[in-house]
């Protein structure tokens, strides 16, 4: 009865949001009662998977099969539903990211259960199964009761903070007999994204709107991202008008993301750019027109022209780190 939850790698190393999905799969655990079983698809050490008791596994269920280093979501979901089955799980949990949007509703509609996408709570077990989420681009919430017997919860990344705990996981070798079908669909290249903080993972992300007046100007803005460690992103226009590349665009209609920081430069703030930033924990805005909407989404605002903010605000920003080295 164990809750399964899916623990992703890039070329064999567990990232945090996976910790965040281990550490919400074993509270759910410990409610129901019952323990966590994490599994883990392809070419990952024994240490790294021991390493997910820190966060509440206690088993870690691994298909060492080395195709699956690459997303294949069929043979995602036949590893995850084979676990499933082994485990007898009711509960079965994975982020809401590329990965868990490609594959948790399959395995949702082979084993019959009910799906909350973009999870933002825990369950609420004293009135069923009650999840909060997002709905109409973030502008309200809904909640959710799961009455299916099998429940899938894809949890949205950087809702719970992560702590660690005292434990170990033990690793157990799982087969799953795959069909041709499985890999059906083949990879052919894969084309990096190259930058220094990738957005989709990032804990800070400093934004540009078209208030940076073009792409000649983002070097002040690369320059602040650089000093924070921080991954660049984009409204809309700006990605349309090629200043930067289209992954860098977020909103209603680009990427979604949830850092712990959000600084936008020269950005307006349209409800298409908030539903996918107003996630965010704590919102930064620099815009020149102090009527400009953004500031109402923002915890901090400057006002005035990013071209003089920016390079002081790096300058600073150093100062600050020499300071306390
Ligand atoms: C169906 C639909 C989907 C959409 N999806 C998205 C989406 O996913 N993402 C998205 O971003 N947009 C999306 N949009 C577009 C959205 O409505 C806005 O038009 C867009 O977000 C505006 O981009 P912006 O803020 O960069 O530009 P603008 O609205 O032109 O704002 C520029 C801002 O920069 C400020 N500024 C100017 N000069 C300076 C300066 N020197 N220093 C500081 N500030 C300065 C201005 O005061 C202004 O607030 C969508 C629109 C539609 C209709």
């Amino acid at each position: 009865m164990s809750v399964i939850v899916l623990v992703e790698h890039t070329g064999g190393i567990i990232k945090k949001k996976n910790f965040e999905a281990v550490q919400y799969a074993a509270q759910i655990a410990k409610q129901m009662g019952s323990t966590v079983t994490a599994v883990v698809l392809g070419n990952v050490a024994d240490a790294e998977m021991e390493s997910l008791g820190e966060y509440g596994a206690q088993k870690v269920l691994h298909v060492a099969d080395s195709r699956l280093d690459e997303l294949h979501a069929r043979a995602y979901t036949s590893a995850l539903v084979a676990a499933a089955q082994k485990e007898s799980s009711k509960v079965i949990v994975t982020l809401h990211d590329i990965k868990g949007r490609m594959v948790a509703p399959r395995v949702a509609v082979t084993l019959k259960a009910g799906l909350v996408a973009g999870a933002l709570s825990y369950p609420d077990m004293e009135k069923g199964f009650v999840i909060k989420k997002a709905v109409f681009s973030g502008k309200a919430f809904a909640y959710v009761n799961i009455l299916s017997d099998v429940k899938v919860i894809m949890l949205m990344p950087n809702t719970f903070p992560v702590g660690k705990v005292e434990g170990k996981a033990v690793v157990e070798k799982q087969e799953v007999s795959f069909g041709d079908k499985d890999f059906g669909v083949k990879v052919k290249a894969v084309n990096k994204v190259t930058g220094a903080v990738p957005l989709a993972d990032a804990d800070l992300v400093v934004s540009g709107g078209r208030g940076m007046k073009g792409p000649e100007n983002w070097g002040i803005l690369e320059d602040l991202a650089k000093e924070l460690g921080a991954a660049t992103a984009c409204s809309r226009p700006v990605a349309d008008a090629h200043w930067r590349p289209h992954h860098e665009h977020v909103g209603q209609t680009g990427g979604t993301v949830r850092p712990n920081l959000y600084i936008a430069v020269g950005i307006s703030g349209a409800i298409q750019h908030l539903a996918g930033v107003n996630g965010s924990k704590t919102i930064v805005v620099i815009n020149k027109d102090p009527e400009a909407p953004f500031f109402k989404a923002a915890n901090y605002g400057v006002v005035g022209d990013a071209m003089e903010i920016l390079p002081r605000l790096t300058a600073a920003i150093k100062k600050f780190k020499e300071h306390h080295k």
